[in-house]
């Protein structure tokens, strides 16, 4: 039984070495050295190449080495194969740094002080208190909810929608389609938590930021198809918008022409906003898998009707 490991040199090394040392007994192999096809039961990979998966005829598991699966050509994966998604806690940690950061930088006027900065202006913004500010969170999933708990701690008051009903301690949560505009009237800051599905692909577009108050500013981490990239920019050149900061653009990389790129209100990062860490995800990802040996239902599968 192997398990093969798709990605670059560095990673590679540091998942074989914890394999070898916590489970001598599965053969880790790494792409391209697939040894015998037939051997392996689990692939853990970003995208495997076209065709692979078809051609492992004793393919169990496909582990996705990140949290979204909007990437996944599930038409690619042999039915009988189980799709799992990682959830692992350098993720976790990750994003709920990114989200603390880029909240307290809007609340604390901290990218308009660069720009003032930058020209020699020694100006000073009204300082309002963390409960004058609410935040809201699309998507109540493990982020969205690992996201609210830490921003609780600051005081604001605190927003979640979500396709489900959940119930949050110090959180006002709305469920479905219909309440997104009610739970957007009173979003001064949106973070965007959502898996990317047709359902909500370009959710973040003209209707949604004219339901949001004046000069309220968006998160967006989670996939950049969520956004309407013109329609982000009518808003924020209207004012309708305050500001945005996007870790996440379609396509990727943003093409050098993008006006995202030079837009004064607009921050952008890389698709850095969390990262899976080998050093806590490979232990997680081997639990799994020896789960799945004993018989016992894998965690986090994803639910290829919905697609995440
Ligand atoms: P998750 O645990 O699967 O949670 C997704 C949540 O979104 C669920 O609570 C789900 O509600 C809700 N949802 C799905 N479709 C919806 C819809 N149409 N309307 C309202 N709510 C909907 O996912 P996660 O681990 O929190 O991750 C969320 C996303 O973050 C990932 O899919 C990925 O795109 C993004 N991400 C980005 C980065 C980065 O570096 N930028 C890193 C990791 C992840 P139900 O449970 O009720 O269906």
């Amino acid at each position: 039984m192997s398990l093969l490991y798709i990605s670059d040199a560095p990673r590679a090394a540091a998942w074989a070495r914890f394999f070898a040392e916590a489970a001598p007994d599965i053969a880790f192999r790494v792409w391209p050295e697939t040894g015998d096809l037939a051997d392996i039961e689990y692939v853990v990979a970003w995208q495997a190449p076209s065709g692979l998966l078809a051609s492992l005829p004793n393919l169990k598991v496909l582990f996705s080495s990140g949290a979204g699966v909007d990437h996944v050509d599930f038409s690619a994966v042999p039915s009988g194969v189980q799709v799992v998604r990682m959830v692992e806690p350098g993720i976790i940690n990750g994003m709920v740094e990114y989200a603390t950061l880029s909240v307290l930088a809007l609340h604390r006027d901290l990218l308009d002080y660069l720009a003032f900065q930058a020209s020699g202006a020694w100006r000073t913004i009204e300082v309002l208190p963390a409960s004058a500010r609410t935040v809201g969170v699309m998507g109540l999933g493990v982020l969205g909810q690992a996201v609210l708990e830490r921003l609780g701690a600051f005081g604001f008051r605190l927003r979640g929608w979500n396709r489900s009903a959940r119930r949050i301690e110090g959180v006002e949560t709305f469920a479905g389609d219909e309440t997104l505009h009610r739970f957007l009237a009173g979003c001064d800051i949106l973070i965007c938590l959502l898996p990317l599905t047709s359902q909500t692909r370009g959710i973040l577009g003209r209707g949604l930021f004219h339901a949001l108050p004046r000069g309220a500013s968006v998160i967006n981490v989670g996939r950049g198809g969520h956004l309407d990239q013109a329609a982000l920019i009518e808003a924020l050149d209207a004012g309708q918008l305050g500001r945005a900061i996007l870790d996440v653009t379609d396509p990727e990389p943003l093409p050098a022409d993008s006006p995202l790129w030079r837009h004064p209100r607009v921050t952008l990062t890389p698709h850095i906003a969390s990262m899976t860490q080998p050093e806590t995800a490979a232990p997680r990802l081997l639990e799994n898998l020896r789960r799945h040996q004993r018989g016992e239902p894998l965690r986090d599968v994803v639910d290829r009707q919905r697609g995440y």
